[in-house]
């Protein structure tokens, strides 16, 4: 019955919203990192950033039908858990943020980030990197640079987006100690628009490289852009829809890393846990200068259920020490990753902080050349081993292994037996 359905969401869907698989098993329901399928079968989700808790919270589930039944309307409505969420989220902000704008999703709360930026300062320039993934809606796709997430990203970008190169040590124009290069080149590029009449309303960029495989940014990396942008005036955004909230396992924030705090932070996924939340934080100056663009209002963006479910996440990573868990089983899952690279020349690399992991597959370990069809067959065969994983990257020859923060060693042992077989076997 998953190839008839699959057929019938071919029928219902548009044509370019993509399979992860050619062959799709159905998925009937989850708990913590598993999902089970209509075929009776257990499968480790291991890649998964928009679920912290896992699949079928039970507090979750309850204190969200608790909500439904007591009152869920817009976000307009002077209810006590929209206030005490966005409370609670402000908090967790280092100062001087502490405004929220709540929304419903990644795209909605980068998109507003940008609009923001622009009516703080009456620009409309941004500048944003290569190989970045941001959403889908108008402006948080104008600066979505990823010809992997979307082939024509070069060719259809609006004039009014300026996209550095993509800081990857790894594979990047400047490799290894060279990659202190990517900062200054930045800064450089920030100061000729400004000098060219163009100063950037802002600069916006993912904390920590998610989209391009996991890579870690060079350090010192954010602090100089951070800089070179505020010094033409414009704001530093920071996108933390997938680097934020604590799966970075050291840092809740992807920024704290890098040593800075940007003007204007986005998040969004693991905020309702697959409940559609997110939200923009910034400082009340900045947020009151979006009165130039007129008014804000989001019908469902921080509804009293979103709110609820956004609460009981947070309550879940303190009970449950969901970035405790980040920090170590990631430690323990990279150890046991870097170990299989040296058995297996396939593994290019293992990147990545935390729970947020990049195994990089290359045909060859001195050019680099990416295994991007070996990498797809991995992942199939993975599947038939009862683990879920996809590739990323601009070259898809990355597995981004990002499974629920709850994941247990046993299951993090597993996916690393399971990809060792693969690796010896063949795929
Ligand atoms: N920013 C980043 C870094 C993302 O990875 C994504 C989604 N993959 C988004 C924004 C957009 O989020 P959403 O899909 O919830 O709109």
């Amino acid at each position: 019955d998953a190839a008839a359905l699959v057929e019938r969401r071919d029928r219902a869907f548009a044509e370019v919203q993509e399979h992860y698989y050619a062959a799709p098993p159905r998925i009937e329901r989850g708990w913590r990192e598993h999902l089970v399928g209509t075929d009776g079968r257990v499968y480790l989700d291991m890649v998964n950033n928009v679920t912290p808790l896992g699949h079928g919270h039970p507090k979750l589930a309850a204190n969200v039908a608790k909500q439904l039944r007591t009152l869920n309307t817009n976000s307009r409505f002077n209810y006590g858990a929209v206030v005490e969420f966005s409370e609670r989220l402000a908090a967790l902000a280092p100062e001087p943020l502490d405004t929220v704008f709540l929304v419903n999703s990644g795209s909605e709360a980068t998109d507003l980030a940008i609009r923001v930026a622009m009516a703080a300062t009456g620009r409309r320039d941004m500048v944003s990197l290569l190989e970045a993934y941001h959403g889908w809606t108008y402006a948080s796709d104008a600066v979505s640079t990823s010809t992997a997430d979307n082939p024509n990203a070069l060719a259809t970008r609006p004039d009014w987006v300026h996209a550095l190169d993509a800081p990857n040590p790894f594979r990047g124009r400047h490799r290894g100690a060279e990659a202190a290069r990517y900062a200054p080149e930045a800064a450089e590029r920030i100061r000729a628009l400004a000098a060219d009449g163009r100063a950037p309303a802002g600069f916006i960029a993912e904390t920590f490289y998610g989209n391009a495989g996991g890579i870690p940014l060079p350090d010192g990396y954010l602090a100089e852009v951070y800089a070179a942008v505020r010094e033409v005036g414009g704001l530093a955004i920071a996108d933390e829809v997938q680097a934020g909230y604590g799966r970075l396992g050291r840092w809740f924030w992807g920024f704290q890393q890098q040593g800075v705090v940007p003007d204007v932070i986005a998040v969004a996924k693991a905020a309702g846990n697959g409940y559609p939340l997110g939200a923009v934080i910034t400082t009340r100056e900045i947020a009151a200068r979006y009165r130039t663009q007129g008014y804000f209002f989001s019908s469902t963006g921080g509804s009293p259920a979103s709110s609820v479910a956004g609460m009981t996440v947070l309550d879940a990573f303190r009970d449950e020490r969901l970035q405790e868990n980040a920090a170590d089983t990631g430690a323990y899952l990279k150890g046991r990753l870097e170990a299989l690279a040296e058995r297996h020349p396939l593994i290019g690399a293992v990147h990545g902080l935390g729970l947020y992991l990049g195994v990089e597959f290359v045909r060859d370990r001195a050019t680099l050349e990416p295994a991007t069809e070996e990498t797809a067959a991995i992942c199939d065969r993975l599947l038939t081993l009862g683990v879920i994983m996809q590739p990323t990257g601009d070259f898809q020859n990355v597995l981004k292994v990002k499974p629920p923060l709850v994941v247990s060693r046993e299951s993090a042992d597993f996916f690393v037996d399971m990809l060792d077989r693969v690796l010896a076997e063949g795929w």
